[in-house]
């Protein structure tokens, strides 16, 4: 089965977010079920300059007014097509936003670009290689199926992953008459209370849909998580699927990650305090025995970072410290570092983006806090239960999906992984706190509960079984 999947973010070569890991580990997944992807993403200048011997494979004369170029290549065991597009890719900022942080202004016409040409090559447009299926992701990729029932009418399925719902591509509708749809595409698909959305218009007209975790699929058919599309998806309930995510498990390995000071496994925990204690040098954290606990987070609200900031002068009250590595909302980075001020020793904070920092905190830290207000499926708390390090989750979301909670029952069954709460109040954190250090303090039962989530099965292979058999029933209708 030939898939094209379709997207602005892929690791590898460029990540903002769990989008990336997704988009990147997905195809390598699904190659054992024979599934062979090819991913179309941008050519911003870090995927550019990353990819080696690119062969060109696509010339488009006049896509939105510029030439543009599909390049192939292949990364690390992917093979990616590129758009290079230099008037709408080639800039110094972000993927979405620029160096000032704000959205570019042409979003619109650089990810109908991006959907345009996924569209064209979902269509046979290149010459060697026709796909069976599209797979698109996000608000980025969502006009592929809408190029593709309006404009050029083949007989190829499509499948819309949802990532976050908060995202939905919406632009002012003085832009509809350049995307050269016909005018029933706006009433039908794009329009949104008088503006274009390209997420609804990706609902509207895609095979199916799915989004990255069963607990996010039953929220986001209420108002409380559906952000204004829960009605467009309640009208496709029959076709929605919740397929929770895994993980790249060689990336991250405590047994084998060349970025932590000392690798480990279930039967060698005691080996982690290497990384406890390097933690502690880098953060500035005093070197005894009480909990750490870490964050490692985009800083916004979704994330419950303000619950974070509320709270952290208990947390060291209660005998915890805490390791922030984190970027966002200026706000909220101010008020981080504000606690890590006020309090040295027991307070770090690294503001930035860092991948390999990311894999020491998992390996030293004690509990991971993941206090989202949402969380569609969430990555790092699967990486904290890979690693031995203990989530501490909003009970929500892909978070409660993943993380088996530490009640009476649970533990006495020796199945606990971590501690769920709820509300995201700085009054649910801070019990959840109590909770943490209350089961810290009997270490047989906290080693246990480590070795229960290092044994989690928090890979790709339940997961790539299910969007197998997704691709298989949408190719078999489409027959
Ligand atoms: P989201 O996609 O909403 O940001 P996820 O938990 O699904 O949340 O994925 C976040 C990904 O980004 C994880 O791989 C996490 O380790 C990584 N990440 C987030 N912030 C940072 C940071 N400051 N430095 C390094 N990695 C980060």
């Amino acid at each position: 089965m030939n898939v094209l999947s379709v997207a602005s973010e892929i690791y590898p070569l460029i990540k903002t977010g769990g989008l990336a890991d997704v988009v990147g580990a997905l195809p390598l997944a699904l190659k054992a079920h024979g599934v062979a992807t090819k991913t179309l993403v941008p050519g911003y200048p870090a995927v550019m300059s990353k990819i080696s011997n690119p062969v060109t494979v696509l010339v488009l004369a006049d896509l939105f007014g510029e030439t543009a170029t599909v390049l192939a290549a292949e990364h690390e065991g992917l093979d990616i097509l590129v758009l290079d597009v230099p008037a709408f890719f080639d800039r110094p900022g972000g993927p979405y936003v620029d160096q000032a942080g704000l959205d570019y202004p042409d979003n619109w016409r650089r990810f109908a670009a991006l959907s345009k040409v996924g569209a064209e090559i979902a269509n046979g447009a290149l010459p060697d290689w026709r796909p069976d299926l599209v797979h698109v992701h996000d608000w980025q990729a969502a006009l592929v199926p809408v190029f593709l029932r309006y404009q050029l009418q083949p007989e190829i399925p499509s499948l819309l992953t949802i990532h976050n719902i908060a995202f939905q591509g919406q632009f002012s509708a003085i832009h509809f008459g350049a995307l050269g749809l016909p005018t029933h595409a706006y009433y039908e698909a794009l329009e949104y209370y008088g503006t274009l959305s390209y997420l609804k218009a990706g609902l509207r007209t895609s095979h199916a849909i799915s989004t990255v975790s069963p607990s996010y699929a039953e929220e986001i058919l209420t108002p409380e998580f559906g952000m204004g599309m829960e009605g467009i998806i309640a009208s496709r309930a029959d076709s929605l699927y919740g397929i929770v995510n895994g993980i790249d498990a060689i990336t991250w390995n405590p047994a084998g990650d060349p970025l932590i000071a000392a690798t480990y496994a279930g039967g060698t925990l005691k080996r982690r305090q290497a990384n406890r204690q390097s933690l502690c040098a880098y953060f500035g954290l005093d070197q005894d025995d009480g909990p750490i606990f870490s964050v490692v987070s985009r800083l916004t609200w979704q994330k419950g970072m303000d619950v974070v900031a509320e709270i952290a002068d208990e947390i060291v009250a209660m005998g915890g410290k805490l390791a922030i590595l984190g970027a966002g909302d200026a706000e909220l980075e101010a008020a981080l570092m504000a606690a890590a001020m006020r309090n040295p020793g027991r307070v770090g904070m690294t503001i930035g983006y860092n991948e390999p920092l990311s894999h020491l905190m998992q390996a030293g830290a004690d509990a991971l806090l993941v206090p989202s207000r949402f969380e569609p499926c969430g990555l790092t708390q699967l990486y904290a239960l890979r690693y031995g390090c203990i989530p501490v989750v909003a009970r929500t979301g892909g978070l409660n999906d993943t993380v088996i909670n530490a009640n009476e029952v649970a533990i006495a069954a020796n199945v606990a992984t971590g501690v769920q709460f709820s509300p995201v109040t700085a009054e649910g954190l801070r019990q959840a706190v109590r909770r943490v250090i209350r089961l810290y303090s009997d270490q047989k039962l906290w080693s246990a509960m480590q070795k229960q989530g290092m044994k989690s099965d928090v890979s790709w292979g339940r997961s790539a079984v299910r969007y197998h058999e997704l691709y298989g029933s949408l190719l078999s209708k489409g027959n």
